[in-house]
């Protein structure tokens, strides 16, 4: 293994900050993994140690069949974001920009740069893309921090093979989202963590860090038709809720992770094995989550776990009305027929805050939008 430090701008005289990149094998294919893009997202930082430990290992036997490539923190910016005891984490205290949005490379700017250099030869096209991407991440560095940070991790990340990309919800059923064109290894991810919920997603629309990667292949071959051999697969892991740190959890995580990229022949005799489901697995588009929203005030409590079946019009919760003579609560009803899988664990509600999820039958908003929390 050796380790890297990349500087980030300093943002204050006096202040120094700095990713850490770990690399492990060699080989011409490269994983790449990183947790807390979102800094308060805390689950996947205990697992990219326990992958590491493992892989540190495999290592050493002489395992590794390819390139790995692991930061273990991808977001020093977010992570020092300290106000009052809290760690907000999710947006850039400075322009107000999400972490996990915004850093998608212009793929016209990329499909300029290729056009002219690909060919019949699927390898050679990988190449050329390959260099391009990571090139323009090299390239996009921007004025504020938040570019600064998004290219070096681009840096890194752009020209990989597989991606994973590890982040939590409040209280959730853990699930994995992928481009819906990768139907194949999704479900492979999928099962070999264990995951009940898979949510794939058109990539030609507004994507996160994990669409930003696959995004580019996508558009490039609708437009030019040309033959790729193995484009970027991507995903993000949500490892359930922002509280659930834990050995156990991260153990069962790593093992999935690394069965997976075993499977892959990223690895060999890891040991590690697909994890077991303890739910019915359920896999629908990301157009189809509808997003149960609060219409009132007050603190909400639920009738409904989750993993739980849910009809439209059921009642699955209240909100406890405080500002009212007596006590009072309205019910929440679901919006939509399937299946709960997360809620929120900010109980004191207000009119339009998210409560929770739910992975329904049928589509709820336009193909291409990305979900907007
Ligand atoms: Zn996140």
């Amino acid at each position: 293994m050796h380790t890297e430090r990349i500087e980030l701008p300093a943002p204050a005289p006096g202040h120094t900050r700095a990713l850490t990149v770990h690399t492990l094998g060699s080989g011409p294919r490269k994983a790449y993994l990183q947790a807390a893009l979102h800094a308060d997202e805390w689950p996947g930082l205990l697992v990219l140690q326990h992958v590491l430990e493992r892989l540190i290992k495999l290592e050493q036997a002489g395992k590794l069949l390819q390139r790995i490539v692991i930061v273990p923190y991808a977001n020093p910016v977010g992570m020092n974001q300290r106000l009052f005891g809290y760690v907000p984490g999710r947006f850039d205290a400075v322009t107000g920009q999400n972490f996990n949005r915004g850093m998608s490379v212009d793929p016209d700017a990329v499909l300029e740069k290729v056009r002219e250099q690909l060919g019949s030869d699927a390898e050679h096209n990988d190449r050329v893309m390959r260099e391009t991407l990571h090139q323009m991440a090299l390239d996009n560095r921007g004025d504020y921090e938040i570019q600064a940070l998004h290219s070096a991790l681009l840096s890194q990340s752009l020209d990989a093979n597989i991606m994973l990309d590890l982040h939590c919800d409040d209280e959730a059923l853990p699930h994995v989202f992928y481009g819906d064109h990768q139907r194949e290894t999704g479900k492979s991810l999928g099962d070999c963590l264990g995951f009940p919920v898979r949510l794939e997603e058109d990539v030609r629309g507004v994507v996160a860090f994990d669409g930003t990667h696959t995004q580019p292949w996508v558009k490039v071959a609708e437009a030019t038709g040309a033959p790729f051999a193995e484009p970027c697969f991507a995903a993000t892991l949500e490892l359930r809720g922002s509280t659930a740190v834990s050995d156990e959890l991260a153990r069962r995580d790593a093992e999935g992770i690394l069965a997976f990229l075993e499977q892959q022949g990223y690895l060999s005799d890891s040991g590690a094995s697909p994890q077991p489901q303890a739910h019915d697995t359920v896999a629908v588009n990301v157009d189809q989550v509808k997003v149960i929203k609060a219409a009132d005030n007050g603190l909400i409590t639920y009738r409904k776990d989750m993993g739980e079946r849910v009809e439209k019009g059921e009642h699955i919760g209240d909100i406890v009305l405080l500002d009212r003579d007596t006590p009072e609560r309205v019910p929440v009803t679901a919006p939509a027929t399937g299946f709960l899988f997360t809620r929120t664990v900010d109980y004191l509600v207000y009119p339009g805050s998210t409560l929770g999820m739910i992975a329904s039958d049928e589509r709820q908003i336009e193909p291409g939008q990305q979900l907007s929390f």
